[in-house]
């Protein structure tokens, strides 16, 4: 008789990985999986500090955790640092665990690793998993469009689209699909504008994954046909099996690196239906102080009741002084919190539009809550992502920086408004919403990927 194999699930240490890849482990855990849950050192700690209980229980999901090589968290905000020691420190950790694990199941077949799913930005232990002789699948957690341009990254080079850096010498489209709308070049899935350093090593990580997908033949995507049907077809091997939401079963198993503050949903059920707007730009946007400001002040000026998510680290600079008297200014019909419950929020019915960085969860979270979305996006793939909002599914709107690249108050508030006021936007995403919900509803194109895929994994 089939039986199900024991998973180990790897995410690359980021936020924007952990979510998704845990949802993933308790879908599958949900079909009878066993799975192990492999985090650094560094994020089991803030993962179980901010969700007390979420290792405990009959959970088939089992936590454990390997080190990234990494000292201070000044070394782990720096990506290229980062990058590199994940590359260099976690491979033999890795393979040290899944050792672990066999020399403790002392024989029982069933206790030992025989599966592993690994996020492609952790490409590097589909490797260890090959010479292991373990089973494998890939996880890709941004869309599937940008996959599609990071395995072209050779042909890039090839054609001279891209230079050995990662830069595009001419402003062309590129095209890599027939079918695919063609990719503009300030949209490659590595952009860093503020930061060219960042950019090249963002490029060479991600063109090793290129290699390391050769160990697999199967691709999960967080993603449905229905809204990257093109680039679906496009990867041999793809499974687009999302969007992975926090159901209500889920809601407090996604893996938070921080404490949610929950005040905020008591506030949005004081607020009238599509009445707040919604300001998050996720787990690492940094901006320079008077970037910070003009966002506050067009937040001001346009008077409408918002919540607003400001990390501690937000900004590049300290912004208490600011902060007290913009808050004490806004007090009527603003909100200020240092980390959201996001997908509860943008599933409340007050909640009129998402200003968001266009990370692939948020724009997911914003799409799967047919939630209207202003686009500020700050890094890597959140470029493609806007395009596609702005110009594909026509589900957003972009704010354009001024002639010194800053994003003034007056456009703020200018394109707050023409979100808030487009029906076609809103008929767009109610659009969306009911095709993600489809995907994943029963006899949907993405749960039937994932039931095959779970059919795949028994013995
Ligand atoms: N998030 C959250 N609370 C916040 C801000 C973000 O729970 O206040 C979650 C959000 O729901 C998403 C993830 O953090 O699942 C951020 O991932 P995304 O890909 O959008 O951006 P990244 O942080 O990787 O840039």
């Amino acid at each position: 008789m089939a039986k199900f194999k024991h998973v180990l699930v790897i995410p690359y240490p980021a936020q924007g990985h952990v979510t998704p890849l845990l949802k993933l482990a308790h879908c599958i855990a949900d079909y009878g999986v066993k799975v192990t849950f492999v985090n650094t050192e560094f994020i089991h700690a803030q993962v179980m500090a901010a969700n007390p209980g979420l290792d405990e229980g009959s959970s088939r999901v089992k936590f454990v955790a390997i080190p990234d090589g990494l000292e201070t968290d000044e070394e782990r905000k720096d990506i290229p640092t980062k990058m590199e020691s994940i590359l260099s420190v976690m491979p033999d950790h890795l393979q040290e665990l899944i050792e672990k694990v066999k020399k403790q199941s002392d024989g029982n077949e069933d206790e030992q690793i025989s599966f592993m799913i690994a996020d492609l930005t952790v490409g590097w232990a589909l490797e260890v998993a090959e010479r292991m002789g373990i089973e494998r699948a890939g996880f890709w957690p941004a869309s599937a469009s940008a996959l599609v341009m990071t395995l072209h990254i050779p042909k890039l080079i090839e054609g001279g689209v891209v230079d050995n850096n990662g830069f595009a010498p001419k402003n062309d489209l590129i095209t890599i699909l027939e079918d695919l709308p063609a990719y503009k070049s300030n949209d490659l899935v590595w952009s860093c504008p503020e930061d060219p350093a960042i950019h090249k090593a963002i490029f060479k990580y991600l063109s090793s994954i290129v290699h390391h997908s050769k160990r697999t033949n199967s691709f999960l995507c967080n993603s449905f046909r229905y809204l990257e049907a093109p680039a679906c077809s496009g990867i041999p091997g793809a499974l687009p099996i999302g969007p992975l939401m926090a159901s209500a079963r889920l809601v407090h198993r996604r893996g938070s690196l921080w404490n949610e503050d929950s005040t905020c949903l008591n506030w949005l059920d004081q607020h009238p239906a599509l009445s707040v707007i919604y300001i998050g730009f996720g787990s690492t946007t940094i901006f320079g102080m008077e970037q910070f400001y003009e966002l506050a002040h067009g937040l001001e000026q346009i008077a409408r009741p918002f919540l607003w998510v400001v990390r501690p680290d937000l900004t590049d600079g300290p912004v208490t002084e600011f902060h007290d008297g913009f808050l004490q200014r806004v007090r009527n019909y603003g909100k200020v919190v240092q980390w959201a419950p996001q997908e509860e929020v943008l599933a409340h019915p007050a909640v009129a539009c998402f200003f968001t960085h266009c990370g692939w969860n948020s724009t997911l979270e914003g799409l799967s809550n047919g939630v209207p979305l202003l686009c500020r996006p700050y890094l890597g793939d959140q470029f493609l992502n806007r395009s596609f909002i702005c110009d594909v599914w026509r589900v957003g709107l972009g704010v354009d920086g001024d002639e010194n690249g800053l994003i003034t108050r007056h456009e703020v508030r200018k394109k707050l408004l023409a979100v808030l006021g487009s029906e076609e936007i809103r008929a767009n995403c109610l659009r969306v919403k009911e095709m993600a919900r489809k995907s994943v509803s029963e006899g949907g194109s993405s749960l039937k990927n994932l039931q095959s895929f779970v059919e795949l994994m028994k013995a």
